[in-house]
């Protein structure tokens, strides 16, 4: 080929319009609860946000086009009750070694926003900030703890002294939108102060709060938390745990105050964890149509070795409990970014960030276990085919977005491209390549 020719060629090469979309995931069943969107719909996405959610996008339109018929595409699971205030080096704390690091967990379950529950408080939330929540590539947010030294341990959590609603709230305000509520847990005193400068912390940062109501006390039964000192928007956690009084009797339905303080608009959310979620607890609560707003984890190093695995296990056992994917899904999209006034995210509306999940149900024989290590089984299972986070694909199980490799030219190298593919993000900078660093 002469010079001429072939500057001729990069020159068409180059006249030609770029593809409208960078990816487009095709033939997939779209969830989408905000925009009340339940059937076959084509996915497009431009410039890290959703750019058109209709039927029937040409493939050619796309930089990246995959084909996702069978499976089911949903905004990107959003988890507002984990731990991953890691990297301390602090034991037996959850601003420690009891956390785990985001990336590990989230994007292999379809999750691509997380909210880290009370790890920090306002002394360390800039320490957590810098060690963990600007070096993660899955969204962390957080509720900053009513105790100003977080979750490290009762010496501290114990410690009504350092419960400043003002402090607190000064924090939260400083990180607005990082910040997206305030926690109390773990308080087994008879007093409730925690909760209510918590309360007091939220109202001034405007931002709900989270309650883990700690040991069940007489002197303040949870009827007073739900029905007196929590504002409509405030989040009561582990509410299938049925330690304080969630259930009526051994065997019932929910307590008075679980009714009550749904009528007042105090939400509910799961929070399964180590020890808070219990069948003989939920089985009774949904079936008596008690059903959680959010669905989370409370994921932390010993609950996800235990009856809590992951995201999808959660959402997994209110399959088995009979509830429809579809709304599973808003409990874990839609329904907790508006439980955390991050009503951007959850949806598949053009222009929203482009966070996606793109999920199996697999059909089968599946257990699924609870607080107790007790069993329930159920016949379906979700699994994270790909999941994509600002409009990359950061996820990819079974490489549904790759080639065969035998399809490849022969001395293939990178594949991918950066527009789309966090693979391209990934490498590493030329610099340290040439130097031979690792
Ligand atoms: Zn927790």
């Amino acid at each position: 080929m002469t010079i001429r020719l072939a500057t001729f060629i990069a020159a068409a090469a180059l006249a030609q319009p770029a593809p409208q979309y960078d990816l487009l995931l095709k033939g997939g069943h779209v969830i989408d609860a905000k925009n009340r969107l339940s059937a076959v719909r084509d996915v497009a996405v431009k410039d890290g946000k959703i750019a058109a959610v209709s039927s029937n996008i040409p493939a050619a339109s796309a930089l990246k086009t995959v084909n996702v018929a069978g499976l089911y595409v949903t905004p990107g699971l959003i988890d507002i009750h984990v731990h991953c205030y890691a990297g301390t080096g602090e034991r037996g704390s959850y601003a420690g070694d009891l956390s785990v690091y985001p990336d590990g967990h989230s994007f292999r379950n379809g999750v691509t926003t997380v909210a880290d529950a009370g790890g920090a408080g306002w002394r360390n939330f800039e320490d957590f900030l810098d060690r963990v929540i600007n070096r993660s590539r899955t969204r962390v947010l957080a509720f900053l703890n009513i105790v100003g030294n977080g979750m490290r341990g009762g010496r501290y959590e114990q410690n009504l002294d350092d419960m400043e609603a003002k402090a607190t709230a000064d924090m939260a305000l400083k990180h607005k939108g990082i910040i997206v509520g305030i926690k109390s847990a773990h308080y087994n005193g008879p007093e409730t102060a925690p909760f209510t400068r918590a309360v007091e912390a939220g109202t001034a940062a405007r931002i709900p709060v989270m309650i883990d109501y700690g040991s069940n006390r007489p002197e303040r039964p949870i009827s007073d938390l739900l029905t007196k000192i929590l504002r409509p928007g405030d989040i009561y956690t582990h509410c299938y745990s049925g330690l304080r009084g969630e259930q009526q009797g051994a065997t019932g339905g929910p307590a008075q105050a679980l009714i009550d303080g749904r009528k007042r608009g105090v939400i509910f959310d799961v929070g399964h964890g180590g020890g808070s979620f219990s069948w003989r607890v939920a089985v009774p609560l949904v079936k008596a149509g008690f059903l959680p707003d959010s669905i989370s984890t409370d994921l932390h190093v010993s609950s996800m070795n235990a009856g809590m695995k992951d995201m999808l296990n959660v959402m997994d056992k209110f399959l088995a409990m009979g509830l429809p994917l579809d709304d599973v899904i808003a409990r874990s999209t839609w329904n907790p970014s508006r439980e955390i006034q991050r009503e951007d995210l959850g949806h598949l509306s053009p222009g929203a960030p482009a966070d996606v999940a793109v999920l199996k149900l697999e059909k089968g024989s599946f257990g699924f276990v609870d607080m107790h290590g007790a069993r329930l089984d159920g016949s379906t299972k979700l699994i994270a085919e790909i999941t994509v986070r600002d409009g990359k694909i950061v996820w990819d199980l079974n490489g549904l977005a790759r080639e065969r490799w035998d399809k490849l030219p022969a001395g293939y190298t990178h594949q991918g491209d950066a527009i789309w593919d966090a693979y391209g993000r990934a490498r590493r900078p030329a610099a340290a390549r040439q130097s031979g660093r690792k």
